[in-house]
């Protein structure tokens, strides 16, 4: 047996934004372990420094991640303590890292976490949805047709619902959203969260698609979307949507009967046509 003990990883949170929501220990980890796997190393390096700490960097990113697992655990199982970051918040969580700390527990290394920030936790805690039950949905598909599919199968969900999403595609996944959940949907835009230009908007869906649309600014920087979960009253009007919806469906062809129920009973066309169509 080696007299080397394994060294640890640790899974350090970094800043989403503002520099010094940064824990003091992880600054005292990252110090202290022998290295540093960072996301983008040329990225993390100025907070590095901006907090004192010097130690030395590799790159583990989604590009060589599988390549790069092997050396860092062979280090770990040498006794060195490895520290991963990615470039903001809490590795893993729409960044790079899942295949090291699997990796990591396969070969009996202790896996650390030093929690701190993270955009979808920081946002759920302003947004005033429900917050008791919530899924974390992390980015939608950029093609439109697989989108608006992940969001069909989402749209039942009485949990809040969160999502990432980028500067260039916020306005259009409101949009789909607002097709898909119904324009009343409650929803919550927090964008560049513990950053100059911190916004957080909670409008209907209908008001929020339509705001984001009007003001280009505020598809600028870093979003999180919230969208409350289907709600009591919603349901009853999917049951009456429903309910219309066989009846019709009899008659008419389906999108069309889809539209006419929605009228009817103020459900989501959308939705309708595609469960009522599975049925
Ligand atoms: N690991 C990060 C975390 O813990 O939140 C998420 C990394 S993911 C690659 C980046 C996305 O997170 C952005 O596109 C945005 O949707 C969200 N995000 C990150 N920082 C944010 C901020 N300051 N304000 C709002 N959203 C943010």
């Amino acid at each position: 047996m080696s007299s080397v003990q394994p060294g640890s990883l640790w899974v350090v949170a970094t800043p989403i934004g503002h520099r010094d929501d940064f824990s003091a220990r992880a600054i005292a980890t990252l110090r202290a372990v022998a290295v540093i796997a960072a996301e983008d190393t040329r990225h993390s390096r100025p907070l590095l420094v901006h907090h004192g700490i010097d130690t030395p960097l590799i790159a583990l990113h989604e590009h060589n991640e599988r390549d790069a697992v092997d050396g860092i655990v062979r280090r770990l199982l040498g006794g060195d303590s490895v520290a991963l970051i990615s470039d903001a918040g809490t590795p893993l969580i729409s960044d790079p890292g899942f295949r090291l700390v699997r990796a990591a527990r396969a070969a009996g290394v202790r896996c650390i976490p030093l929690p701190g920030a993270c955009a979808a936790i920081a946002a759920l805690s302003v947004a005033g949805l429900p917050s008791d039950r919530f899924v974390f949905e992390g980015f939608l598909p950029a093609k439109a047709a697989a989108r608006r599919a992940r969001l069909q199968e989402l749209a039942g969900d009485a949990r809040t619902v969160i999502f990432y999403e980028s500067s260039h595609r916020v306005a259009e996944s409101l949009a789909d959203m607002r097709d898909i959940f119904g324009g009343e949907r409650e929803a919550v835009l927090a964008r560049e969260l513990t950053k100059m230009f911190e916004t957080v908007i909670g409008e209907p869906l209908n008001d929020l698609a339509a705001k984001v649309v009007a003001d280009p600014d505020q598809q600028r920087g870093e979003h999180v979307i919230l969208v409350a979960g289907r709600g009591e009253e919603a349901d009853a009007k999917l049951a009456e949507g429903r309910r219309v919806f066989a009846i019709l469906r009899d008659e008419l062809p389906p999108a069309k009967a889809a539209k006419l129920a929605a009228v009817i009973s103020g459900a989501p066309r959308k939705l309708l046509y595609e469960v009522g169509s599975a049925e």
